[in-house]
């Protein structure tokens, strides 16, 4: 009998050690961890420099108060900052709590130019933003908010891509857009190019704010630092967090100078957030995805990966319906369930993860080898074949 809390439904399998892109039971199974934490681990498990970061962070100074300079957050802010859209950076721990960090960023710099009516939020219709009470109502969606009321005020909602309905949900009360640029959970389903084009202009002419909920694609996941860099726009606050600590919980809301003078002493604030220990660790992921090459690895990466993926796909056509995802953000999206096809790719040593719309999402390191992806493309085929179409 466990004496956890039932809230998550877990699998009877567990871990005790990883390395790069396997797990290892303690009997000494191998198996190939496409999910990696759920995109966090970005750089693989006990990737060697992320492990003498902490070791070597954590025989000096673990953590202190956010009343004091933190050199090291100081560090990873001016890294996100130069390579980034942003003039500013708040330390959080997680994603739920960079998405709120997000929305009182928005609010709040309403709030200093003197239009504090300007305080709601408009976002997509069943997205996934945390799993806070503010973030399940910007959800939107029954199932994450059912039986968790009252309701919490001031979030709006519009269809995935129906830009009329978004234009229509726009009043004098919206201070900002909140969108994914790759909604992950809901079916690795990717808002297109010109779609965010459009709505940054549609934000630009209605003088309100685009958060870009980049927690799962942001990171390099997508091929680029941030997947919105595919649109050429830029945001006005990006919440992160999975990939950033490569394990370590980390989160962040990133933005611009002009919003960020918002954020006045005593506005927002995070006991944990932005320790040395984590900002060691988050200094060293970056360091990683922005050595020469990397990025580019990715994307040749996933490149191959998708075309292999169609080519299973158009031998399969009555078990795959669609491939979809950038970069190493994948999914594979059935005509059915596909619960029993997870189980027979865990059968065969190969983890993955389920998504909305009946998607299998692959979320492999960013550092993952071609080998890897051959034996993860070995095993789909194999579980495709025994259904025998
Ligand atoms: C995972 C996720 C979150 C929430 O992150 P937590 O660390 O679980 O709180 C928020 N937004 C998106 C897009 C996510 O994928």
């Amino acid at each position: 009998m466990s004496s956890l809390a039932k809230n998550y439904k877990r699998r009877n399998l567990s871990f005790s050690k990883g390395r790069g892109s396997f797990l290892y039971t303690k009997g000494g199974t191998k198996f190939l961890d496409f999910v990696q934490g759920i995109a966090v681990n970005s750089l693989g498990h006990a990737n060697p420099s992320l492990v003498k970061a902490i070791n070597k962070q954590s025989n000096k100074l673990w953590h202190v108060s956010n009343s004091f300079k933190i050199p090291e957050g100081e560090e990873l802010a001016r890294k996100l900052t130069s390579k980034t859209f942003a003039g500013a950076v708040i330390f959080q721990n997680s994603g739920a709590e960079a998405t709120e960090a997000a929305i009182k960023v928005a609010r709040r710099y309403f709030y200093s130019i003197g239009q504090s009516k300007k305080n709601r939020i408009l976002c997509i219709k069943n997205s996934f933003h945390g799993r806070t009470i503010a973030a399940i109502n910007a959800s939107g969606s029954k199932k994450m908010t059912e039986g968790f009321g009252p309701k919490v005020g001031g979030f709006d909602h519009f269809e995935f891509g129906n830009h009329v309905e978004l234009k229509k949900k726009i009043t004098n009360k919206t201070a900002a857009i909140m969108i994914e640029p790759i909604m992950g959970e809901g079916g690795i389903k990717v808002i297109p190019t010109w779609c965010l084009k459009e709505i940054r202009k549609i934000c630009d002419k209605k003088k309100i704010l685009l958060i870009l909920d980049e927690v799962q694609c942001g990171i390099g996941r997508s091929g680029k630092f941030f997947s919105y860099e595919y649109a050429n726009i830029k945001p006005d606050i990006v919440p992160i967090a999975k990939g950033i600590g490569g394990g370590f919980p980390i989160g962040a809301v990133l933005m611009t100078k002009k919003v960020s003078n918002a954020m006045v002493p005593g506005t927002h604030g995070s006991t944990f957030g932005g320790n040395p220990l984590a900002m060691s660790v988050g200094n060293a992921v970056m360091d990683e995805i922005f050595k020469k090459g990397f990025l580019s690895r990715v994307k040749s990466n996933s490149r191959y990966f998708i075309s292999e993926l169609n080519k299973i796909k158009n031998k399969f056509p009555k078990i795959i319906k669609e491939i979809r995802g950038v970069g190493l953000i994948l999914g594979i999206q059935l005509h059915h369930d596909q619960t029993k096809f997870i189980d027979d790719l865990l059968k065969n040593k190969l983890l993955t993860i389920r998504a909305g719309e009946n998607v299998i999402r692959i979320l492999p390191p960013l550092n993952v080898s071609k080998k890897e992806i051959d034996m993860a493309l070995k095993i789909i085929n194999k579980v495709c074949n025994s259904y025998k179409n």
